[in-house]
């Protein structure tokens, strides 16, 4: 049994429905259902009796031991987390009071329940605590990738909140012995993925004909990583990571914002073309770039490469691609999780429950 926190977010649904496809050993999700969160994420797995599903907050103590103490998980993976670096500018404090003190919390809990465990489940435990790459700052053109090493130089309200995450995983370690495992991973994509981000938001835009906003000049380099990638990276790391250490994940796949906009439009252009000739390029507007915007992030994988024998196995042309026809083809879910019909349900149907 393991304890999934966020599990109806993006990365969280995909490591789910990843993990249920590959063993039988049955999984746990506490996730808090914010607009984030979609439970038709992992509809999937509807009547499924190695899936249960938790509403509730990973900050909410009691909660939680009960839900360690009933359930009795050999590890707990901490996914849920305030995700979007525009909210956490216009809204800080959110990302404070989940990232931060609901990572805290949760620490707290699964301490008491790891102390009260027979000493040979307790040497199985693993906190495994999913991070990213924007804690270590921004990079010039020609520095080599983030390793685990680098200082930890966070810019954004989002990246500070997650870096104060990372600390705290590191000092329940340290001072308790606690067997954690932190990943620090880079721009994620793939299917089911709100649309505020850039890829699917892109996709979004570019299906119904709207600008497609770029912040600045759009040079602003990020490595992009597939979830299913990542997924499989987050495994390697719970079963064969060494407790106390990190390891940071990449998708050795480094791209401008702007080209990560061109190669949706031309992937578009060639299933999907405009009416008319019209290139889906031409939609491309450039906006005021975002305060504090870091220019570039890049990782070294070379860790849990030779540790794990992990790398990515999807590259981003194929990503992309296939991505852009999930999107195409999942339009309802797009429309669902963008509406207020959905919300209204899901605090109707998990309230009532
Ligand atoms: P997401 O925003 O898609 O999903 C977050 C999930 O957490 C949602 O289901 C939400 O309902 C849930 N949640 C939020 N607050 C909660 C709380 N207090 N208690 C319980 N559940 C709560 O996020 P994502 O993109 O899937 O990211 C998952 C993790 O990976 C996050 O920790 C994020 O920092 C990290 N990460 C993401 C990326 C990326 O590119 N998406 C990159 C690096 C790291």
């Amino acid at each position: 049994m393991i304890l999934v926190t966020g599990g109806c977010g993006f990365i969280g649904s995909a490591f789910i429905l990843q993990w249920l496809q590959s063993t039988d050993e049955p999984v746990v999700n506490l996730d808090l259902l914010t607009y984030a969160g979609h439970p038709g994420n992992l509809s999937a797995l509807d009547g499924d009796a190695r899936y249960s599903f938790h509403r509730g907050d990973i900050g909410d103590s009691a909660l939680t031991a009960r839900l360690l103490a009933q359930h009795k998980p050999r590890a707990v993976l901490n996914f849920a987390a305030e995700t979007h670096v525009d909210r956490s500018i216009s809204g800080p404090l959110a990302f404070a009071e989940t990232n931060v003190m609901g990572t805290l919390r949760l620490l707290d809990a699964v301490l008491a329940y790891w102390k009260a465990l027979q000493p040979a489940d307790a040497a199985a435990l693993r906190f495994l605590h999913v991070s990213t790459d924007e804690v270590y700052g921004s990079l010039g053109p020609d520095d080599a990738g983030f390793t685990e090493e680098h200082r930890y130089e966070p810019n954004s309200p989002y990246s500070a909140s997650k870096a104060a995450s990372d600390h705290f995983v590191r000092a329940y370690r340290h001072t308790y012995g606690l067997p954690t495992l932190t990943t620090n991973c880079s721009n994620n994509y793939g299917p089911r993925q709100f649309p505020e981000k850039l890829i699917p938001l892109v996709i979004h835009n570019a299906v119904l004909g709207k600008p497609l906003p770029i912040y600045g000049d759009g040079l602003q380099v990020r490595d992009w990583l597939h979830v299913e990638d990542h997924c499989r990276a987050i495994r390697a790391v719970l079963e064969r990571g060494r407790p106390g250490e990190t390891y940071n994940v990449g998708g050795r796949s480094e791209r401008s914002n702007l080209a990560v906009v061109r190669a949706i439009c031309d992937t578009l252009d060639a299933v999907r073309p405009m009416p008319g000739g019209r290139r889906h390029s031409e939609l491309v507007t450039h906006v005021k770039d975002r305060p504090g915007h870091d220019r570039r992030y890049a990782i070294d994988d070379s860790k849990i490469a030779g540790e794990l024998g992990w790398q990515p196995t999807i590259g981003f042309e194929q990503g992309i691609r296939q991505t852009v026809e999930w999107y195409l083809a999942h339009q309802q879910w797009v429309e669902s999780v963008t509406s207020g019909a959905y919300r209204q349900w899901v605090d109707t149907h998990y309230n009532a429950q």
